[in-house]
């Protein structure tokens, strides 16, 4: 079973241009990695879900957040290799055969040896071969153990890369402080800085209703907030910083980019938050998209509503128009400052939880597939055989996944597969959530 809450993060560090953006996509269009895109564009991908002989992980390029500047150690390689000391579960520093830089890179690795997280050397851009054995060797004198020569450009050597993630990944048991109370419904409060974040969950914290169990700062560890709503337990993930927080963040920093990513990771419902009077930007969207992508619920929150002049009708619209692959997702407008709109926040959270825990009886599927296939069959696709569907089964929970059984996978066409997913949402009542459709091929030939 596919569990995607607690998928650990392999994070690519090094100096800039050594081809650490280069090395993520080409795992992500390897074919024999299964991986899809999370944020927008190749282009600003940061991540790539990827599955390497049945593991999944996440692969982070943590470029993409980093200024291009000189091959000094300064202070933005410092504050990458923090970042992805804090987050990731293992370490690949990249390195450029082509054009070693030893001394920064002999500190770089002795900075991040001191972490005691996994820690892999991926020598890069070794098509020219004649480089690379001397290199690695220069670095197996530092005492990695670890080490891979490998091409981004032509892929040589990423399979055994592959393989050595997986096989570390495997070792590694969670922290205790990443897991959620099984008990609980987890939840987290995201969007881009200064859209009322802090604002939001410290005017949930004071409702009638909640009662809070803990928050943190009482141990060293915590970092979320246990509450208790109208008898249910809900963890509020990553609530530290909400929690202390009493400035105005200027820049979006280079920390609260993972942040938002990983707290996700760990929820089961997220509600993004936006700005009434702001326009929406390609930030606001690559949330959404990650949060679809990792098959979290999804609630959107417009705040700053006393803001707001125009009617809330054309604001929905807008709200429509900007996030399509959310239509499943309930929209509300409130005043986290003026406290205004927070319960009906609160109580949508529950209904999703509970439909992503869902489980549908195998006689109502036979029906609602009947019915289906009777009125919108599946239409022949070009060179492909005659599409045939044998039936549909639900495979697991949270997020709730469905085995369509057919003849070819090929056949089937991706306007029914989105069509039935759509239908099992909108009829099965799968409100707020994403559900996963997984098509499995019967014939041989
Ligand atoms: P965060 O960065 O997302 O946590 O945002 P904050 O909660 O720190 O809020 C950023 C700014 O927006 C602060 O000055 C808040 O007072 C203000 N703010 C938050 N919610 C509202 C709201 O509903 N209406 C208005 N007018 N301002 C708000």
């Amino acid at each position: 079973m596919n569990k995607e809450s607690q998928l650990p993060i392999v994070a690519l560090v090094g100096l800039p241009n050594t081809g650490k953006s280069t090395l993520l996509n080409r795992i992500s269009g390897n074919k024999q990695a299964v991986t899809s895109k999370v944020a927008g564009t190749t282009r600003d991908r940061q991540y790539a879900k990827t599955t390497w002989n049945d593991f999944n992980f996440l692969m982070v390029d943590t470029a993409g957040i980093m200024n291009e500047s000189d091959s000094e150690l300064n202070d933005n390689v410092q504050k990458q290799i923090d970042t992805a000391i804090n987050e990731a579960e293992i370490l690949i520093l990249v390195v450029d055969a082509k054009s070693p830089k030893e001394s920064i890179e002999r500190d770089v690795l002795i900075k991040l040896r001191r972490i005691k997280k996994p820690l892999i050397l991926a020598v890069n851009k070794s098509d020219s071969v004649l480089k690379s054995p001397e290199y690695l060797a220069t670095f197996s004198a530092l005492g990695i153990k670890k080490s891979y020569a490998v091409s981004a450009l032509t892929g040589n050597g990423i399979g055994d890369l592959l393989d050595c993630i997986v096989e570390e990944l495997k070792a590694i048991k969670p922290s205790p402080e990443e897991l959620t109370p099984k008990d609980s419904i987890a939840v987290s409060i995201v969007g881009r800085p200064n859209v009322g974040k802090s604002t939001l969950f410290n005017s949930i914290l004071k409702e009638d209703r909640v009662v809070v169990s803990s928050v943190p700062g009482t141990t060293r560890t915590s970092i979320d907030s246990q509450l208790t709503i109208d008898g249910e337990n809900y963890t509020f993930i990553d609530t530290a910083g909400l929690k202390r927080k009493s400035y105005r963040q200027e820049e979006p920093d280079v920390y609260s980019v993972f942040q938002t990513f990983k707290s996700i990771r760990r929820s089961d419902v997220v509600l993004l938050l936006l700005e009434a009077t702001e326009t929406i930007i390609k930030q606001d969207q690559r949330i959404a998209g990650e949060i679809q992508d990792m098959e979290k619920g999804l609630i959107l929150v417009v705040n700053k509503m006393d803001e707001y002049q125009g009617s809330q009708e054309a604001l929905q619209d807008y709200i429509s128009l900007h996030f399509p692959q959310a239509w499943m997702s309930p929209v509300f407008f409130i005043s986290a400052k003026n406290h205004k709109g927070i319960p009906d926040v609160i109580s949508a959270i529950k209904p999703i939880f509970e439909a992503r825990h869902k489980v549908i009886e195998q006689e109502t599927l036979n029906h609602f597939l009947h019915t289906k296939l009777k009125t919108q069959p599946p239409k022949r696709l070009m060179d492909q055989k005659v599409p045939k569907v044998y039936s549909l089964k639900q495979v697991s929970t949270n997020p709730p996944m469905f085995e369509l059984l057919v003849n070819h996978p090929a056949a089937i066409s991706k306007a029914f597969r989105q069509m039935l997913s759509n239908a099992i949402i909108r009829e099965l009542e799968f409100w707020g959530t994403p559900v996963v459709l997984k098509l499995k091929g019967k014939d041989k030939k």
